[in-house]
């Protein structure tokens, strides 16, 4: 019996590793997303089921992963060495005479490769089995983060062939439409953009939740490999090996000169903006092995490759003026206007100024000639002025010290060097607010776009969130170009957004780093607006899926939160509404679970860990993670370790899996 149960287990791993790599790997599916989820859902009941059987490569690791704290230093094998990096082409013609000169009399062949502008990490396979990843670091020792890599579906968990032992290298990175997406996200959040590809790559790998990363759709190139009794002899012949191991390669070229490698060069430059992920260059080594060695290392690179490097996009205009931006929670953020000029395929007529450091910094003024960089979907941000091309009469730009739209005075925050303007009445951010609110994700109401927002605070028919709730046909009907069946339509709108559940409310009011997916886990978790603004940091920490940085941030804008709390009053009451708050569709009866925080340990054999937090989540109590002083119950199934000699250490109350299911059971809901 057992022996069929993990040959079963065994079997789904290797038919779903082999869908992985025909999905992501080959871009050639053979089964449709509805049966691979299926595949995996049988996976993970027989693994829960039968905890023992679970093989350390199961693909069901790639989204299971549990958090962590930190990443442990582990030292290279072998060190990471930088490559040197030249963006001229004298630079390359030496670095072949310098390989023709120290191989006198040898052919010498090129392999030419695109360089991802990513993120460079070392894979240890025993056995074919991934052990551990970990980053460059300083290249002789990095962080060990192999939880984030096994997420990323590129990285084989086992190679495509048996019993090899080896490191492999190569370089992470993320496309430029997921990177596009991302920063779409974090700005309808109001979080930080990323700056580039690689920033949200590197940002990505140490995010402590794998079950994140794994959202992040990260990539995997491989370009190197140390294998124990490799007999390769050529480095495009380790390329095919890798390939042939199930993992992706870079594009690369067999060059037999170096007006070959030039010929590619130029192509790859014209090219690069239509390849799906950013490259900053070529890398261009000496194809023999043999001769690699030969050639040796100085202390930093090795002697027998280089980065041939693009150049950035960039562009010289003029800088018309400077817009100051005020965002739905008061950030003022400046924008150069320019004069428009073609860059990288777009016309570009905007560029970022970060903020009033940056400004002053680079002195950049008004009237100035400036040169403007562009990296795939960033934003173009200016990089310098053109000095020589400065006005006689230009003057230094003052950075407003009042909101231009209502002008209170702006205060800076110190950490973040952020003006803001801090008037929850402020017009401007009335707007943005009333934007977001009516946004898609948020309230989803049809009708209320820009414009309409706009006449409604002019005409001040609106002053907060509530008083959209007021309007009527005849109210709208002062409005420019809104015919009454535009205004039948608004309120039709309004009235179904009524049906939205809590979650989007939360997101609606636009509170401070609360963006879609951190709303939906406070409302699982706080069920209303008044115990959010009672919990401590602890607790948000102790959230599922709220890291410490969010938790501590959230936590600092909590005292803003009893004004969102008297609009909710209003948005209820005043205006008559009735959100259905899932605090009130889960009213739950009281139970053994209302209000406790409840952890879960070990091996349950009725229900897998999901589910029995869902059961106690329905009942009116929290599930977190660790066990604290904070935590008032702790569910101990089979093989409970330390967190049951924990919780009692802290006195915590223990039920196990019986008195568990007696609980569910006079709850009626086992
Ligand atoms: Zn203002």
């Amino acid at each position: 019996m057992t022996q069929d149960i993990a040959q079963r287990i065994a079997a789904l791993a290797d038919e779903l590793e082999e869908h992985l790599y025909r999905y992501h790997v080959l871009d050639a599916p053979t089964i449709s997303d509805q049966e691979f989820d299926r595949l995996l859902t049988e996976l993970q009941t027989l693994e829960e089921a039968h905890p023992a059987l679970k093989q350390p490569d199961s693909p069901t690791q790639r989204v299971g992963g549990t958090p962590t704290s930190d990443f442990p230093t582990v030292r290279h094998a072998r060190p990471m060495l930088s490559l040197d990096n030249s963006y001229s082409s004298q630079d390359v013609e030496d670095f072949d005479r310098r390989v023709r000169q120290s191989l006198p009399d040898e052919a010498v062949e090129y392999v030419f490769e695109l360089k991802i502008d990513g993120v460079a990490l070392s894979l240890i396979y025993q056995d074919s089995v991934l052990v551990r990843a970990v980053t460059r670091g300083d290249g002789v020792q990095g962080d060990e983060i192999t939880a984030n890599a096994r997420t990323i579906p590129t990285i084989p968990l086992r190679l495509r062939q048996p019993g090899i032992d080896c490191e492999i290298r190569g370089e992470v990175y993320m496309e430029s439409s997921d990177f596009a997406q991302l920063n779409a996200q974090r700005e309808a959040d109001e979080e930080p953009l990323f700056a580039n590809p690689r920033n949200s790559t590197a940002g990505s790998l140490k995010l402590q939740n794998p079950n994140l990363v794994a959202k992040r759709n990260l990539r995997f190139f491989a370009y190197w490999i140390h294998a124990e009794g490799g007999n390769q002899t050529r480095h495009s012949e380790c390329l095919e090996t890798l390939r042939a191991w199930g993992l992706m390669v870079p594009e690369h070229q067999r060059c037999a000169s170096l007006a070959d490698v030039f010929e590619h060069y130029d192509h790859y430059a014209a090219a690069r903006a239509d390849l799906p992920y950013e490259i900053d260059g070529v890398v261009i080594k000496v194809d023999s092995l043999n001769q690699q060695e030969r050639l040796g290392y100085t202390a930093k690179s090795p002697r027998s490759a280089m980065a041939y490097k693009f150049p950035a996009y960039q562009a010289r205009t003029r800088l018309l003026d400077i817009h100051l931006q005020v965002g739905r929670t008061g950030a003022v953020t400046p924008v150069a206007i320019l004069e428009p000029v073609p860059l990288a395929g777009s016309t570009i007529a905007r560029a970022s100024l970060h903020n009033a450091d940056e400004i002053r910094r680079k002195d950049i003024r008004i009237g100035d000639t400036v040169l403007i960089e562009k990296g795939g979907d960033v934003i173009p941000k200016v990089v310098e002025v053109d000095l020589s091309a400065r006005p006689d009469d230009s003057v230094e730009y003052s950075f407003p010290n009042q909101c231009p739209s209502c002008k209170s005075p702006l205060t800076r925050d110190a950490e973040e060097a952020v003006a803001r303007c801090d008037n929850l009445t402020c017009p401007a951010q009335l707007r943005r607010r009333l934007e977001h609110f009516a946004s898609r994700n948020a309230m989803d109401i049809e009708g209320l776009g820009p414009a309409v927002v706009e006449q409604l605070v002019e005409q001040g028919l609106v002053k907060d969130l509530s008083d959209l709730y007021e309007l009527d046909v005849a109210s709208l009907g002062a409005l420019e170009r809104m015919g009454e069946k535009s205004a039948q339509n608004l309120l039709d709108g309004l009235a179904r957004s009524k049906e939205q559940p809590f979650d989007r409310v939360l997101f609606a009011l636009g509170i401070r780093h609360v963006g879609a997916t951190v709303a939906r886990t406070l409302a699982r978790t706080f069920v209303s607006l008044d115990a959010l603004c009672k919990a401590s940091v602890e607790e948000l920490e102790a959230t599922h899926e709220i890291g410490p940085t969010i938790a501590r941030s959230l936590y600092a804008s909590l005292p803003d939160l009893p004004a969102l709390d008297r609009m909710l009053y209003k948005l209820k009451n005043k205006a008559k509404l009735q959100f259905k708050m899932k605090a009130e569709e889960a009213a739950a009866p009281p139970s053994h679970f209302s209000g406790k925080t409840v952890v879960i340990t070990g091996t349950l054999s009725g229900y897998s860990r999901d589910e029995a937090a869902a059961l106690i989540e329905s009942l009116g109590g929290k599930t977190t993670s660790s066990v604290s002083k904070n935590t008032d119950l702790l569910i101990a199934g089979e093989k409970a370790g330390s967190k049951l000699a924990k919780a009692q250490a802290l006195d915590v109350a223990v039920l196990d899996e019986a008195a568990f299911i007696a609980q569910l059971q006079e709850a009626g809901v086992a």
